[in-house]
Protein backbone atom coordinates (compact mmCIF):
# COMPACT_ATOMS: atom_id res chain seq x y z
CA UNK A 1 0.00 0.00 0.00
CA UNK A 2 1.34 3.54 -1.20
CA UNK A 3 1.87 5.86 1.67
CA UNK A 4 -1.10 8.76 1.39
CA UNK A 5 0.29 12.33 1.09
CA UNK A 6 -0.77 16.05 1.92
CA UNK A 7 1.17 18.45 -0.37
CA UNK A 8 0.52 22.41 0.57
CA UNK A 9 1.52 24.44 -2.12
CA UNK A 10 0.89 23.95 -6.17
CA UNK A 11 3.09 26.73 -7.45
CA UNK A 12 5.45 25.35 -10.11
CA UNK A 13 7.37 22.96 -8.01
CA UNK A 14 4.22 21.91 -5.31
CA UNK A 15 2.35 20.93 -8.85
CA UNK A 16 5.28 19.07 -10.38
CA UNK A 17 5.48 16.83 -6.82
CA UNK A 18 2.26 16.42 -6.92
CA UNK A 19 1.84 15.14 -10.55
CA UNK A 20 5.10 12.08 -9.28
CA UNK A 21 3.13 10.96 -6.65
CA UNK A 22 0.04 10.56 -8.00
CA UNK A 23 1.52 9.07 -11.32
CA UNK A 24 3.34 6.52 -8.90
CA UNK A 25 -0.06 5.59 -7.21
CA UNK A 26 0.16 7.49 -3.94
CA UNK A 27 -2.93 8.65 -2.87
CA UNK A 28 -2.79 12.51 -2.67
CA UNK A 29 -4.54 15.24 -0.82
CA UNK A 30 -3.61 18.87 -2.02
CA UNK A 31 -4.21 22.58 -1.00
CA UNK A 32 -3.18 25.67 -2.43
CA UNK A 33 -4.19 29.31 -1.63
CA UNK A 34 -5.75 30.31 -4.54
CA UNK A 35 -7.92 27.00 -4.96
CA UNK A 36 -7.79 27.09 -8.75
CA UNK A 37 -4.73 25.80 -9.33
CA UNK A 38 -6.02 22.74 -7.53
CA UNK A 39 -8.88 22.26 -10.22
CA UNK A 40 -6.15 20.91 -12.80
CA UNK A 41 -4.49 18.12 -9.97
CA UNK A 42 -8.24 16.86 -9.29
CA UNK A 43 -9.16 16.12 -12.57
CA UNK A 44 -6.01 14.17 -12.22
CA UNK A 45 -6.91 12.24 -9.60
CA UNK A 46 -5.94 14.15 -6.19
CA UNK A 47 -8.05 14.95 -3.58
CA UNK A 48 -8.67 18.72 -3.03
CA UNK A 49 -8.58 20.12 0.31
CA UNK A 50 -11.18 23.60 0.87
CA UNK A 51 -8.86 24.68 3.52
CA UNK A 52 -5.10 23.91 4.94
CA UNK A 53 -6.84 22.82 8.14
CA UNK A 54 -8.53 19.95 6.65
CA UNK A 55 -5.47 19.07 4.61
CA UNK A 56 -3.19 18.38 7.26
CA UNK A 57 -6.46 16.39 8.94
CA UNK A 58 -6.27 14.49 5.81
CA UNK A 59 -3.05 12.28 6.14
CA UNK A 60 -0.03 12.05 8.86
CA UNK A 61 2.50 12.83 6.27
CA UNK A 62 2.35 16.58 5.13
CA UNK A 63 4.65 18.06 2.61
CA UNK A 64 5.20 21.85 2.17
CA UNK A 65 6.47 23.36 -0.77
CA UNK A 66 5.48 27.23 -0.71
CA UNK A 67 7.22 30.36 -1.34
CA UNK A 68 9.05 30.93 1.68
CA UNK A 69 9.12 30.55 5.19
CA UNK A 70 6.42 33.41 6.23
CA UNK A 71 3.76 31.69 3.99
CA UNK A 72 4.20 28.28 5.94
CA UNK A 73 3.87 30.10 8.79
CA UNK A 74 0.33 31.27 7.46
CA UNK A 75 -0.57 28.61 5.75
CA UNK A 76 0.10 26.39 8.92
CA UNK A 77 -1.40 28.95 11.25
CA UNK A 78 -4.31 26.77 13.18
CA UNK A 79 -3.87 23.38 12.00
CA UNK A 80 -3.50 20.54 14.17
CA UNK A 81 0.12 19.48 13.30
CA UNK A 82 -0.20 16.10 16.69
CA UNK A 83 1.28 13.59 16.07
CA UNK A 84 1.75 14.69 11.96
CA UNK A 85 5.18 13.90 9.82
CA UNK A 86 5.69 17.74 8.23
CA UNK A 87 8.50 17.54 5.38
CA UNK A 88 8.83 20.87 4.79
CA UNK A 89 10.35 21.39 0.90
CA UNK A 90 10.21 25.25 0.96
CA UNK A 91 13.31 27.32 0.48
CA UNK A 92 14.70 28.59 4.03
CA UNK A 93 18.00 29.96 5.42
CA UNK A 94 19.05 27.28 7.98
CA UNK A 95 18.21 29.61 10.81
CA UNK A 96 14.49 29.54 9.66
CA UNK A 97 14.89 25.78 9.06
CA UNK A 98 15.66 25.44 12.92
CA UNK A 99 13.10 27.59 14.30
CA UNK A 100 10.65 26.18 12.05
CA UNK A 101 11.62 22.45 13.58
CA UNK A 102 11.33 23.59 17.39
CA UNK A 103 7.65 25.26 15.85
CA UNK A 104 6.97 22.02 14.60
CA UNK A 105 8.10 19.74 17.92
CA UNK A 106 6.07 21.97 19.84
CA UNK A 107 2.75 21.29 18.35
CA UNK A 108 3.80 17.48 18.72
CA UNK A 109 4.98 17.02 15.20
CA UNK A 110 8.16 15.60 13.89
CA UNK A 111 10.00 17.62 11.61
CA UNK A 112 12.19 17.17 8.31
CA UNK A 113 13.54 20.10 6.66
CA UNK A 114 14.64 19.89 2.84
CA UNK A 115 16.15 21.72 0.03
CA UNK A 116 15.34 20.78 -3.46
CA UNK A 117 18.42 20.62 -5.75
CA UNK A 118 15.97 20.17 -9.16
CA UNK A 119 13.86 22.55 -11.37
CA UNK A 120 10.34 21.44 -11.68
CA UNK A 121 10.72 19.65 -14.76
CA UNK A 122 13.28 16.80 -13.28
CA UNK A 123 10.74 16.34 -10.67
CA UNK A 124 9.80 12.60 -11.48
CA UNK A 125 12.50 12.09 -14.01
CA UNK A 126 14.94 9.67 -12.42
CA UNK A 127 16.96 10.13 -15.14
CA UNK A 128 17.64 13.61 -14.34
CA UNK A 129 19.41 13.24 -11.46
CA UNK A 130 17.42 15.69 -9.58
CA UNK A 131 17.54 15.16 -5.60
CA UNK A 132 16.62 16.59 -2.52
CA UNK A 133 18.74 17.54 1.03
CA UNK A 134 16.87 16.28 3.90
CA UNK A 135 17.71 16.95 7.33
CA UNK A 136 16.01 16.73 10.83
CA UNK A 137 14.13 13.62 12.33
CA UNK A 138 16.43 10.42 11.41
CA UNK A 139 12.66 8.85 12.48
CA UNK A 140 10.42 10.57 9.86
CA UNK A 141 13.38 10.60 7.18
CA UNK A 142 13.72 6.54 7.71
CA UNK A 143 9.69 5.93 7.64
CA UNK A 144 8.97 7.75 4.67
CA UNK A 145 12.13 8.00 2.54
CA UNK A 146 10.69 6.00 -0.54
CA UNK A 147 7.40 8.09 -0.58
CA UNK A 148 10.09 11.54 -0.71
CA UNK A 149 12.05 9.42 -3.36
CA UNK A 150 9.21 9.27 -5.57
CA UNK A 151 9.61 13.07 -6.97
CA UNK A 152 13.74 12.95 -6.95
CA UNK A 153 16.41 11.24 -5.08
CA UNK A 154 16.78 11.66 -1.35
CA UNK A 155 19.85 12.57 0.54
CA UNK A 156 19.85 12.79 4.11
CA UNK A 157 22.37 15.07 6.02
CA UNK A 158 22.22 14.98 9.73
CA UNK A 159 19.45 15.80 12.66
CA UNK A 160 20.48 19.69 12.83
CA UNK A 161 17.21 20.77 10.88
CA UNK A 162 19.23 23.53 9.18
CA UNK A 163 21.90 21.34 7.61
CA UNK A 164 19.46 20.80 4.53
CA UNK A 165 18.98 24.56 3.89
CA UNK A 166 23.01 24.66 4.33
CA UNK A 167 23.64 22.39 2.12
CA UNK A 168 21.68 23.70 -0.73
CA UNK A 169 22.69 27.60 -0.33
CA UNK A 170 26.57 26.07 -0.50
CA UNK A 171 25.64 24.27 -3.16
CA UNK A 172 23.86 27.09 -5.12
CA UNK A 173 26.30 29.43 -4.16
CA UNK A 174 29.38 27.70 -5.14
CA UNK A 175 27.05 27.67 -8.57
CA UNK A 176 26.64 31.52 -8.35
CA UNK A 177 30.88 31.85 -8.67
CA UNK A 178 30.82 29.93 -11.36
CA UNK A 179 28.69 31.60 -13.42
CA UNK A 180 30.15 34.66 -12.84
CA UNK A 181 33.15 33.41 -14.22
CA UNK A 182 31.44 32.11 -17.32
CA UNK A 183 30.15 35.88 -17.39
CA UNK A 184 33.44 36.88 -17.38
CA UNK A 185 34.63 34.32 -19.78
CA UNK A 186 32.23 35.19 -21.83
CA UNK A 187 32.54 39.22 -21.67
CA UNK A 188 36.02 38.75 -22.79
CA UNK A 189 35.68 37.31 -26.38
CA UNK A 190 32.20 39.45 -26.68
CA UNK A 191 33.93 42.04 -28.95
CA UNK A 192 36.03 39.87 -31.24
CA UNK A 193 35.12 37.79 -33.93
CA UNK A 194 34.44 34.93 -31.71
CA UNK A 195 31.65 32.85 -31.54
CA UNK A 196 30.84 32.27 -28.25
CA UNK A 197 28.78 28.96 -29.53
CA UNK A 198 32.06 28.02 -29.85
CA UNK A 199 33.42 28.80 -26.61
CA UNK A 200 30.68 27.05 -24.54
CA UNK A 201 31.58 23.50 -24.99
CA UNK A 202 35.31 24.79 -24.40
CA UNK A 203 34.10 26.16 -21.22
CA UNK A 204 31.87 23.51 -20.37
CA UNK A 205 34.31 20.84 -20.78
CA UNK A 206 37.24 22.88 -18.55
CA UNK A 207 34.95 23.87 -15.74
CA UNK A 208 34.00 19.66 -15.41
CA UNK A 209 37.55 19.16 -15.64
CA UNK A 210 38.57 21.73 -12.97
CA UNK A 211 35.53 20.75 -10.60
CA UNK A 212 36.99 17.66 -8.77
CA UNK A 213 39.73 20.25 -7.24
CA UNK A 214 37.27 20.55 -4.80
CA UNK A 215 38.19 17.07 -3.30
CA UNK A 216 41.72 18.14 -2.83
CA UNK A 217 40.26 21.43 -1.28
CA UNK A 218 38.58 19.19 0.91
CA UNK A 219 41.19 17.25 2.25
CA UNK A 220 43.42 19.24 2.83
CA UNK A 221 40.76 21.37 5.20
CA UNK A 222 40.62 18.02 7.35
CA UNK A 223 44.36 17.68 7.47
CA UNK A 224 45.06 21.59 7.99
CA UNK A 225 47.65 21.01 5.49
CA UNK A 226 47.66 23.64 2.62
CA UNK A 227 50.36 22.58 0.90
CA UNK A 228 48.83 18.59 0.36
CA UNK A 229 49.32 17.96 -3.28
CA UNK A 230 49.69 21.39 -4.73
CA UNK A 231 50.36 21.20 -7.91
CA UNK A 232 49.74 25.19 -8.54
CA UNK A 233 50.91 27.25 -5.40
CA UNK A 234 49.78 30.19 -4.77
CA UNK A 235 52.82 32.52 -5.51
CA UNK A 236 52.86 31.42 -8.70
CA UNK A 237 48.80 31.88 -8.97
CA UNK A 238 49.29 35.56 -7.32
CA UNK A 239 52.37 36.21 -9.99
CA UNK A 240 49.80 35.24 -12.86
CA UNK A 241 46.98 37.85 -11.98
CA UNK A 242 48.05 40.80 -13.75
CA UNK A 243 48.10 38.42 -16.65
CA UNK A 244 44.08 38.19 -16.12
CA UNK A 245 43.29 41.40 -15.12
CA UNK A 246 45.66 43.48 -18.09
CA UNK A 247 43.77 40.90 -20.68
CA UNK A 248 40.46 42.23 -18.91
CA UNK A 249 41.22 45.62 -19.33
CA UNK A 250 42.81 45.29 -23.08
CA UNK A 251 39.63 43.63 -24.19
CA UNK A 252 37.52 46.39 -22.31
CA UNK A 253 35.92 44.25 -19.91
CA UNK A 254 35.25 45.22 -15.94
CA UNK A 255 37.31 42.83 -13.27
CA UNK A 256 34.84 43.31 -10.74
CA UNK A 257 33.98 39.93 -10.88
CA UNK A 258 37.59 38.84 -11.10
CA UNK A 259 38.92 41.40 -8.15
CA UNK A 260 37.62 39.94 -4.93
CA UNK A 261 39.03 36.53 -5.42
CA UNK A 262 42.38 37.58 -6.30
CA UNK A 263 42.12 40.38 -3.26
CA UNK A 264 41.99 37.22 -1.23
CA UNK A 265 44.47 35.40 -2.96
CA UNK A 266 46.79 38.29 -2.42
CA UNK A 267 46.06 38.57 1.12
CA UNK A 268 46.96 34.62 1.93
CA UNK A 269 50.15 35.30 -0.13
CA UNK A 270 51.13 38.42 1.89
CA UNK A 271 50.73 36.41 5.40
CA UNK A 272 53.39 33.77 3.97
CA UNK A 273 51.50 31.20 2.40
CA UNK A 274 53.02 30.96 -1.09
CA UNK A 275 53.54 27.07 -1.03
CA UNK A 276 49.92 26.72 -0.15
CA UNK A 277 46.91 26.15 -2.04
CA UNK A 278 44.21 28.53 -2.87
CA UNK A 279 42.38 26.97 0.38
CA UNK A 280 43.77 29.68 2.36
CA UNK A 281 41.21 31.89 1.38
CA UNK A 282 38.42 30.24 2.69
CA UNK A 283 40.17 31.35 5.87
CA UNK A 284 40.13 34.39 5.28
CA UNK A 285 36.52 34.25 4.55
CA UNK A 286 35.10 33.13 7.66
CA UNK A 287 34.72 35.65 10.85
P1 LIG B 1 5.82 29.42 -7.05
O1 LIG B 1 6.04 30.88 -6.96
O2 LIG B 1 5.49 28.81 -8.37
O3 LIG B 1 4.66 29.00 -6.03
C1 LIG B 1 4.59 29.55 -4.74
C2 LIG B 1 3.56 28.79 -3.95
O4 LIG B 1 3.50 29.34 -2.62
C3 LIG B 1 2.14 28.90 -4.52
O5 LIG B 1 1.46 27.69 -4.26
C4 LIG B 1 1.57 30.05 -3.69
O6 LIG B 1 0.17 30.02 -3.61
C5 LIG B 1 2.15 29.73 -2.35
N1 LIG B 1 2.14 30.84 -1.43
C6 LIG B 1 2.86 32.00 -1.51
N2 LIG B 1 2.61 32.78 -0.46
C7 LIG B 1 1.71 32.12 0.31
C8 LIG B 1 1.07 32.39 1.55
N3 LIG B 1 1.31 33.52 2.19
N4 LIG B 1 0.22 31.46 2.04
C9 LIG B 1 -0.02 30.32 1.39
N5 LIG B 1 0.56 29.98 0.23
C10 LIG B 1 1.42 30.87 -0.30
O7 LIG B 1 7.09 28.74 -6.42
P2 LIG B 1 7.69 27.25 -6.69
O8 LIG B 1 6.59 26.26 -6.65
O9 LIG B 1 8.57 27.30 -7.87
O10 LIG B 1 8.62 27.09 -5.42
C11 LIG B 1 8.15 26.59 -4.18
C12 LIG B 1 9.36 26.35 -3.30
O11 LIG B 1 10.22 25.43 -3.94
C13 LIG B 1 10.16 27.63 -3.04
O12 LIG B 1 10.61 27.67 -1.70
C14 LIG B 1 11.31 27.49 -4.00
O13 LIG B 1 12.47 28.16 -3.55
C15 LIG B 1 11.52 25.98 -4.00
N6 LIG B 1 12.25 25.53 -5.19
C16 LIG B 1 11.81 25.88 -6.45
C17 LIG B 1 12.54 25.54 -7.57
C18 LIG B 1 12.09 25.92 -8.93
O14 LIG B 1 12.90 25.81 -9.86
N7 LIG B 1 10.85 26.34 -9.13
C19 LIG B 1 13.81 24.81 -7.44
C20 LIG B 1 14.15 24.43 -6.10
C21 LIG B 1 13.41 24.81 -5.02
P3 LIG B 1 -0.73 30.82 -4.68
O15 LIG B 1 -0.92 29.91 -5.86
O16 LIG B 1 -1.99 31.09 -3.93
O17 LIG B 1 0.03 32.08 -5.03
Amino acid sequence: EKTSVTLLGLGAMGTALARAWLAAGHPLTVWNRTPARAAVLAAEGAGVADSAVEAVAANTLIVACLLDDASVEEALAGTDLAGKDLVNLTTSTPAQARARAEWARERGARYLDGGIMAVPQMIGVPEAGGYAFYSGSPELFEQHQETLGVPAGTTYVGKDAGFAALHDVALLSAMYGMFAGAAHAFALIRKEDIDPTSLAPRLADWLVAMAPAVHQTADQLRSGDYTQGVTSNLAMQVAGTPTFLSTAEQQGVSTELLRPYFELMRRRLAEGSGEEDLTGVIDLLVH
